[in-house]
């Protein structure tokens, strides 16, 4: 018979449970079939995280093909899509891929199940995305954790999973090659392909797999110490390749404690893990709150009277707020698709706690500006910023945007980077250029409400007011 390995988001080669799978379940005059499935309406929204996707599977279309594992793409509706699957291989009794167990993907990931369920062929879903998938992580009882200090004691107590080791010799030998029934399918991933920027160089397997080992061997280190300052590149921003599945999170895992071996000095080490971990329990608080998307977990905040003021919205879309290390922030987000993480904590804080607007629209603001977006670990994020989430910072701990910026950017050479106005200012005024005296903005030719704008509101002011609508409600 057939088998077919089902690619979405584990573009890679390495380290992959549904293409191990399928490889231990193949007798000796099996065929094996890597399968793309093109959603119709996917292009319709193209956002930069879609592009980086395209390139990304762009890079693992030409590196199966070069392995001898032409990919095969089919489209249309999801039953369309099987429909063409069936009639173009008959004899296909294995369909094999890493589920999504969370959002849009596990709802597909169901229709796909009962699709096939009265049929003759065997369908196997895979978790792979995860170190330990949703269900994995349980209380004594039965249940699942809703606090991550307790969720991880119990994570680090359990068996990791191991390398899904692939046998590329093995798929050379059992691939197949039918594309020409697959016409329709080529066509539509011609046209993805057309419709992608190029500007993502970086992406895909080979490029994750190098930066992991560059991390390894240098920062990782130092990772503790460093994190938190973003002009130092001391994260290992492999979030883009993750969110691809271009590196599998137990490579990383595994490549962290090989690299380490018996050294003592593991606390970079260990916070970076821990970190991991932070990926997989959020990961289990969507499973757990499906609604959570729309939805405030904490209950007394759902109906909040959140600022509706554009004008504000789009400051800080733009980076246009008068606070440096905001500005600075945003924009490295809509440059570069990405943003350091100290940084989605202090923006997140400042929309929600300083223009006292909707989580929501932040959170959907990041879905469309980030190439690592990750529905569950977005949502978590917001939802601990807005003080909202199963575990989330308390709603009295706001974060002070200038104090914030003193501390983690204390030179200014992240705000410099990224936002250029302020390039000359010096290093007393970076947090606060409105305080400069105007001799200097004139020297160093940064206007205040010219060149840069006055800060869009009083933090004391806004702080108060963030603490009466929260205490409000209870
Ligand atoms: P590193 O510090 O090198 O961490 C390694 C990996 O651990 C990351 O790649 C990521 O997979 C995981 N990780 C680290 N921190 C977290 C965390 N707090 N929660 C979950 N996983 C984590 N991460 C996303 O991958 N996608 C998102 O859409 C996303 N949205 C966020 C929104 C907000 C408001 C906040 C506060 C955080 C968000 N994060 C998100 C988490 C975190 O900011 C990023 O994972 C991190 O900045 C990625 O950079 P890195 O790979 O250099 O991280």
């Amino acid at each position: 018979g057939t088998t077919v390995v089902w690619f979405r988001r584990d573009l890679r080669l390495h380290d992959h449970t549904a293409l191990s799978k399928a490889l231990s379940s193949l007798e000796k005059d099996d065929s094996l079939v890597a399968l793309f499935y093109i959603q119709p309406t996917l292009n319709d929204t193209f956002t930069a995280r879609h592009d980086y996707y395209y390139e990304t599977l762009m890079k693992h279309v030409e590196k199966c093909e070069k392995k001898g594992f032409p990919v095969h793409f089919v489209t249309g509706s999801l039953e369309e899509a099987f429909h063409q699957l069936q009639n173009q291989l008959p004899d296909v009794d294995q369909l094999f891929f890493n589920a999504d167990e969370t959002g849009g993907g596990a709802k597909r990931d169901q229709e796909v199940i009962d699709y096939f369920h009265s049929t003759s062929i065997n369908v196997f879903p895979c978790i792979d995305h995860t170190i330990h998938g949703a269900t994995e992580v349980k209380k004594q009882d039965g249940s699942l954790y809703k606090v991550f200090s307790s969720y991880y004691k119990q994570w680090q107590q359990l068996d990791k999973p191991s390398i899904q080791q692939v046998d590329l010799d093995k798929v050379k030998e059992h691939a197949i090659d039918k594309r020409d029934s697959f016409k329709r399918g080529a066509n539509a991933y011609q046209k993805l392909m057309e419709s992608k920027t190029g500007k993502w160089k970086y992406a895909g397997e080979e490029h994750g797999l190098e930066r992991l080992e560059d991390f390894t061997h240098s920062k990782m280190y130092d990772y503790k110490k460093k994190r938190d300052f973003p002009a130092v590149a001391g994260t290992s921003m492999l979030s883009p390749y993750l969110r691809t599945g271009a590196v599998s999170a137990r490579t990383v895992y595994y490549t962290i404690l090989d690299e380490l071996g018996d050294q003592a000095n593991g606390q970079g080490p260990e916070t970076y893990i821990q970190e991991l971990a932070w990926r997989d329990f959020y990961n289990m608080v969507f499973y757990q709150f499906p609604e959570s998307k729309d939805q405030e977990l904490i209950e007394k905040y759902r109906d909040m009277d959140w600022n509706q003021d554009d004008e504000l919205f789009e400051a800080w879309k733009k980076g246009e707020t008068g606070f440096p290390i905001i500005d600075a922030a945003m924009r490295q987000l809509n440059q570069i698709g990405w943003m350091h993480n100290r940084l989605r904590m202090a923006v997140a804080s400042f929309l929600t706690k300083d223009l006292l607007m909707n989580w929501r629209e932040g959170e959907r603001y990041f879905e469309e500006q980030l190439i690592d977006y990750e529905p569950a670990s977005n949502i978590g994020g917001w939802q601990w910023a807005s003080s909202t989430g199963t575990d989330a910072a308390p709603y009295f701990r706001i974060f002070n945007p200038t104090r914030q910026s003193e501390r983690f950017d204390p030179d200014g050479d992240f705000i410099r980077k990224y936002v250029p106005e302020l390039k000359d200012v010096p290093k007393k005024y970076i947090h606060s250029p409105e305080k400069m005296p105007e001799e200097l903005q004139e020297e160093v030719s940064c206007e205040i409400g010219k060149d840069y704008p006055h800060p869009i509101v009083d933090h004391s002011t806004m702080r108060k007011r963030a603490l009466e609508l929260y205490k409000e409600k209870g």
